[in-house]
């Protein structure tokens, strides 16, 4: 019940932000840009999954990832998955998703460059 009534809140407030922060939007949605440029998701577990997709709305992503697991992401540079992408926390690559080895090349020589957020 209480987490029904949660999620109707989150709802209310993104549709608040859409009409009325659109310059803000617009600079938050750089996180995002990121996961949907890199394909990349850091699980809590520090695994690093495929990004099959990712579904923004407003503040909020929804990403799913090629083994089908779902994250919903608040958008913020600041969050834990902001930070172990920038300093690539994660131990291992999931088997499920079958990340590709450039793939992984690529977003480490990517963060590596300390530039972030300046190449979307
Ligand atoms: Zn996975």
């Amino acid at each position: 019940m209480a987490r029904k009534a949660g999620t109707e809140l989150i709802k209310d407030q993104l549709t608040d932000d859409q009409d009325k922060k659109k310059k803000y939007y617009n600079k938050n949605v750089q996180f995002f840009k990121l996961i949907e440029k890199i394909k990349l998701w850091p699980s809590r577990a520090g695994v690093l999954h495929g990004v099959k997709s990712i579904e923004v709305n407003g503040k909020i992503a929804v990403v799913t990832t090629h083994c089908g697991e779902k994250f919903t992401v608040w958008n913020s540079r600041n969050s834990r998955s902001a930070r172990w992408l920038r300093n690539k926390w994660c131990a291992s690559t999931c088997n499920k998703c079958k990340i590709p080895q450039w793939k992984i090349k690529k977003y480490s020589s990517t963060m590596m460059t300390q530039k972030w957020g300046s190449n979307l």
